[in-house]
């Protein structure tokens, strides 16, 4: 079975004391160890150390946002690799849509930043997904499967474990309209059969995939118990203690009783 993965994705939200606060809160509060669900907080890069002291000592990980492709040098306002592990941060964000799109990152960067996190140790989650007017034009699948032959081309095999995929289609982020359990369940089936064609069947079968976009903690447990859908990615939810451990909770549940895919 794969262990449910719960990301909180901060993105350009709260302050030094209001992060620091949510993270002791999700530090004291959520209970359930690392072997059995992943839950990782990505704050914004200012206030990575502050939440490193706040979560140490509990089942919480550190993620950021973004790395630089480059090792080193003359690359004003980037943030390596190392840079990174060296505060503590074990897992990163690569592909999210809002760089894609809104900051235009093209698959080409995509693929190298995934590659050099991978190359430095780092676990990352690679975020794939199409926008609705693809999504209208019918090229959902086929938007994803390019972004995903783009960004592994470069990945060895081994590396598959530290690879969590999530599937977040542009339209429902942050717009309260999710996708749909089966859209979900639509989408990891062509991710995990990429990885199968990309890899091999047992390498599909172990990644883990997870949906985003407009998860709560209404929606979260029915699209978690669909068939391969093994946990989230979140953004406005992330922001309420209250909110997010539901949903952590949700995916422990949802996943049990939910079928592999
Ligand atoms: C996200 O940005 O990754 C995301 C899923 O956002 P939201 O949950 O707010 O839709």
């Amino acid at each position: 079975m794969r262990r449910p993965f719960v990301g909180g994705n901060w993105k350009m939200n709260t302050d030094l004391e209001s992060g620091t606060v949510l993270a002791q809160t999700l530090a004291a509060q959520w209970k359930q160890n690392a072997d059995v669900c992943d839950v990782v907080l990505f704050p914004p890069f200012p206030y990575l150390q502050s939440v490193a002291r706040a979560i140490d000592g509990s089942s919480l990980a550190l993620g950021a946002q973004d790395v630089s492709s480059e090792v080193n040098g003359a690359l004003t306002g980037e943030v390596s690799a190392e840079m990174l592990i060296d505060i503590g941060v074990t897992w990163v964000l690569v592909g999210h849509s809002e760089r894609r799109h809104r900051l235009g990152e093209p698959d080409s960067l995509v693929a190298e930043k995934f590659a050099m996190a991978i190359a430095s140790g780092l676990s990352v989650v690679l975020c794939v997904g199409e926008t609705l007017l693809q999504r209208s034009a019918g090229n959902a699948h086929e938007i994803v499967v390019s972004q995903l032959s783009s960004a592994f081309e470069r990945i060895p095999s081994d590396a598959l474990e530290r690879v969590v995929i999530a599937y977040e289609p542009v339209w429902a982020i942050g717009t309260g309209v999710a996708a749909t359990a089966e859209d979900a369940q639509g989408a990891h089936g062509v991710i995990r059969e990429f990885i199968g064609s990309r890899y091999d069947s047992e390498l599909a079968s172990g990644i883990r995939i997870v949906y985003g976009g407009s998860l709560v903690p209404g929606n979260a447990k029915t699209i978690f118990a669909a068939p391969g859908v093994d946990g989230g990615l979140l953004g406005g939810a992330s922001l309420k203690a209250a909110d997010f451990l539901s949903i952590c909770s949700s995916a422990m549940i949802g996943i049990a009783t939910g079928s592999a895919g």
